[in-house]
């Protein structure tokens, strides 16, 4: 699904060395590559403050402990996403209301958000799923009627712009109260391990952040607030140091494998192939707004499975993201929850299939793969 190997060929003495350095130094933690890296991503993204931490599970519960999201308060977010976002609502005895989602960008729905939204509702989670925004304008718009927080999963789509309607165009991730990425190796910004970070132009909850991250402390031995360990290292630092400045080229080498898969499935029955829906036209050259974290196609008439198994017997890796929707996971089950409430992501969940997408793949790969996929859907 991913070659990281390729890419490592771009990176490896600038990586070596740097790694080489913090052996030398003994600076392992909270060293001088992570503030580097953090003032770099913060340039990046046209965003005041960016803080480091441990992971991007890590990343969303530290920003809702940040916000000071309470037990009982409700939270929404997508049916149709990765656990992690669910999870840690959880976690933190905040009440999940999960919605569905749209099914041509996968991403939430905003009328279901509206319909779920009641006096105890204190937060919107999106998440830009597969490497494409949520309908951000109108989630923030609901969000500043309703007197909500707006946290960003964007634990896929770094890198990735939103355009707003009057053509203004913002990173993803820096668009709500508080964004959270992931560094993990096989996402679009991947780390050689684990790694995450926070985003936000707001002073305040910046520094309640940094606390957060850091047992809660300000000054050493000093426990202001109730806090974790989540930490960035100095050698995955230094990887991501090293990847950021070809985050863009990352990101144009996707979205060009994207644009030759779509144009062999063009016209080809029982295939829907994915579509960027922000305000800029369809999947145009110039297109930014989507950084396919992952190619993700829908297959009708009953077929996925059986193409599943066909591109294994191929030896063409393929993902199922993702095969159960949250609201049915034992762990998120709710008698709350209505089915027909779901009806996208509970189809969505029988047709998705993804293909394998990263920065190294060819032509004739991507014509081994789409002709594949095409034998079986249409024969
Ligand atoms: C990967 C991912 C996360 C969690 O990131 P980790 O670094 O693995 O903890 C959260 N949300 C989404 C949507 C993800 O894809």
């Amino acid at each position: 699904m991913v070659d990281l190997g390729g890419q490592y060929a771009g990176i490896k003495d600038r990586v070596g060395d740097a790694i080489a350095d913090i052996l030398e130094s003994s600076s392992f933690i909270n060293g001088p590559e992570v503030h580097a890296f953090q003032a770099e991503l913060e340039e990046y993204l046209g965003v005041k403050h960016v803080i480091p931490c441990g992971n991007g599970t890590d990343a969303l519960q530290i920003a809702m402990m940040g916000l000071g999201l309470k037990p009982g308060d409700e939270v929404i977010t997508a049916d149709f996403t990765f656990a992690a976002t669910v999870e840690v609502i959880a976690l933190l005895r905040l009440t999940p209301v999960l919605v569905d989602v749209y099914p041509d960008s996968f991403n939430i729905d905003v009328s279901a958000i509206e319909r779920a939204i009641t006096p105890r509702t204190k937060a919107i989670v999106p998440v830009h799923l597969f490497g494409q925004c949520a309908h951000m304008e109108a989630i923030l718009e609901l969000a500043e009627k309703h007197g909500l927080y707006v946290i960003e999963d964007n634990a896929q789509a770094i890198g990735a712009n939103y355009t707003f309607e009057n053509g203004k165009k913002q990173k993803a991730g820096t668009l709500g109260h508080v964004g959270a990425t992931s560094f993990f190796p096989s996402k679009n910004l991947g780390a050689y391990g684990d790694g995450g970070a926070i985003f936000t132009n707001d002073d305040a909850l910046a520094h309640t952040l940094r606390g957060i991250v850091n047992h809660g402390m300000y000054e050493r031995y000093h426990h202001d607030v109730v806090g974790v360990n989540s930490r960035l290292d100095s050698i995955q630092a230094a990887v991501l140091r090293a990847k950021l400045p070809k985050l863009d080229e990352y990101c144009d080498k996707r979205r060009a494998a994207a644009r030759k898969y779509s144009a062999a499935f063009d016209g080809i029955e029982g295939i829907i192939v994915p579509k960027t829906v922000a305000n800029c036209e369809g999947i145009c050259d110039t297109c930014d707004c989507h950084v396919f974290h992952q190619y993700t196609l829908r297959i009708g008439n009953g077929k996925r499975d059986g193409l599943a198994r066909h591109l294994g017997e191929k030896q063409i890796p393929f993902g199922i993201y993702y095969p159960i929707p949250l609201h049915k996971q034992k762990a998120y089950a709710d008698e709350r929850y209505d089915e027909n409430d779901f009806t996208v992501t509970n189809r969505l969940v029988d047709e998705v299939i993804s293909l394998p997408m990263h920065t190294e793949l060819d032509d004739d790969q991507i014509d081994y793969i789409t002709k594949t996929v095409i034998e079986f859907v249409a024969g």
